[in-house]
């Protein structure tokens, strides 16, 4: 099953670096780690020391709300695995969303998305971005012809997600950067399924690349923390409305971002033997109609997720054949180890029944049955495909 991609998403290159990026033990006294440094006040010694502490765009550099040294640490350390020029932090996932898009945009432009983007990313778009002048529409993910066709000269900001939110399209982001580049709109693309280990946007044209670090980059589902990393071009920009709009995130919770990328690698590594192992076991199961999986021979975003990416993190879907409420009621209470909850990226199992067809804009053709999200954790393979074999034949019995 793996043989034609051997697990290689990090090289030992990679692996070297999340152990030492973003230490500094000869300025902390020793220790390995970064302290968690708290406060507003950051006092200067000197009238000059305080003047050099500014910066050409920010007077107020040397103040809490910009950050402390754990921060910036965090920040290079983004920049280094991303290939970016700036990093900032944010307090939330979608709070790296929606200030990528502030960012960017004013009254009268007009942004795209592609239509499986995150659930509160497009609400936010369709609530917000409109309300404030923008005019905002979707591409389907899969078809270049239909962003070609509803790019305008207006454009700003053409938003990606690869793959797609509950339907795990994998979208050409290559060509999309293309596209939008010769209309001189910004890509962002939200990143955090492949984390930059398995997908590295910037290196295919994407200006704007982000992680919810709350998923896989904490990774023990403890905090909540986001990260937009920028290249030259779109820097200014995303700095400028982290600085406008405040945003500044918790000490504790950056801590745990820094440590959660320790381990990163060899966390994604197990997610991704585990989640091709459940998705291979599932799309052989009679009560399954089709797995969404990129990372799977069979799907029909196989080739392309061969080409970009370097491996597969442990999210993906299971459709099923038509259940009865009792009998979805029965495979949630035979689970014993697969969670009913939000969130993923932690090193837990979770199952979730997901609706993403009255979010759409394409609308019927996406799911055809109840659609199931998965999250592989970290537990024994076995033990999690034989608590799904209990809970589908249970399930299956009730009928
Ligand atoms: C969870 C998630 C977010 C939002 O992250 P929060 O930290 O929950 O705000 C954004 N994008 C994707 C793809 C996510 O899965």
């Amino acid at each position: 099953m793996m043989s034609s991609h051997a697990v290689m998403g990090s090289s030992q290159e990679t692996n070297t670096l999340l152990s030492h990026i973003g230490r500094a033990s000869s300025k902390n006294a020793g220790f390995v780690n970064m302290p968690v440094y708290r406060g507003s006040t950051i006092l200067a010694e000197t009238l000059e020391e305080w003047n050099e502490a500014k910066t050409n765009d920010n007077p107020m550099a040397n103040y809490g709300r910009f950050g402390s040294p754990l921060t910036k640490a965090l920040e290079t350390s983004m920049c280094t695995l991303e290939s970016g020029v700036g990093a900032v932090v944010f307090p939330s996932g979608l709070s790296a969303c929606t200030h990528a898009f502030i960012g960017l945009v004013s009254a009268g432009d007009h942004v795209l998305l592609s239509d499986s983007v995150y659930g509160p990313s497009r609400q936010f778009a369709m609530n917000v971005l409109r309300r404030m002048g923008i005019e905002v529409d979707f591409f389907s993910p899969t078809s270049l012809s239909d962003l070609t066709e509803k790019i305008r000269p207006k454009t700003r900001v053409v938003y990606v997600e690869s793959p797609g939110s509950m339907t795990f399209e994998v979208q050409d982001v290559r060509a999309i950067s293309s596209i939008a580049h010769a209309n001189n709109a910004y890509v962002v693309m939200d990143n955090t399924w492949a984390t930059p280990l398995f997908f590295r946007p910037l290196e295919h044209g994407v200006d704007i690349s982000i992680q919810a670090a709350t998923k896989y980059i904490i990774g023990h589902s403890d905090a909540l923390l986001g990260i937009a990393t920028a290249n030259e071009r779109a820097w200014p920009h995303l700095r400028a409305a982290a600085h406008s709009f405040g945003e500044t995130a918790g000490p504790d919770d950056i801590f745990l971002a820094l440590r959660g990328l320790r381990t990163l690698s060899i966390r994604m590594q197990q997610h991704w033997r585990s989640g091709i192992a459940l998705a291979d076991w599932l799309s052989r199961h009679e009560a399954v109609s089709r797995v969404l999986n990129p990372a799977l021979p069979s799907d029909p975003g196989h080739e392309l997720w061969k080409r970009d990416f370097t491996g597969a993190s442990g999210l993906f879907g299971v459709v099923l054949k038509p259940m009865s409420p009792v009998q979805l009621s029965v495979l949630f209470k035979t689970f014993t180890l697969f969670g009913i909850g939000l969130s993923w990226g932690g090193y837990e199992s979770l199952a979730l029944l997901v609706d993403p067809l009255p979010t759409r804009q394409g609308g019927a053709a996406v799911v055809d049955g109840h659609l199931l999200r998965i999250h592989a954790g970290l537990e024994n393979v076995d033990d999690l495909i034989n608590d799904f074999s209990n809970a589908l034949s249970a399930a299956l019995k009730a009928r």
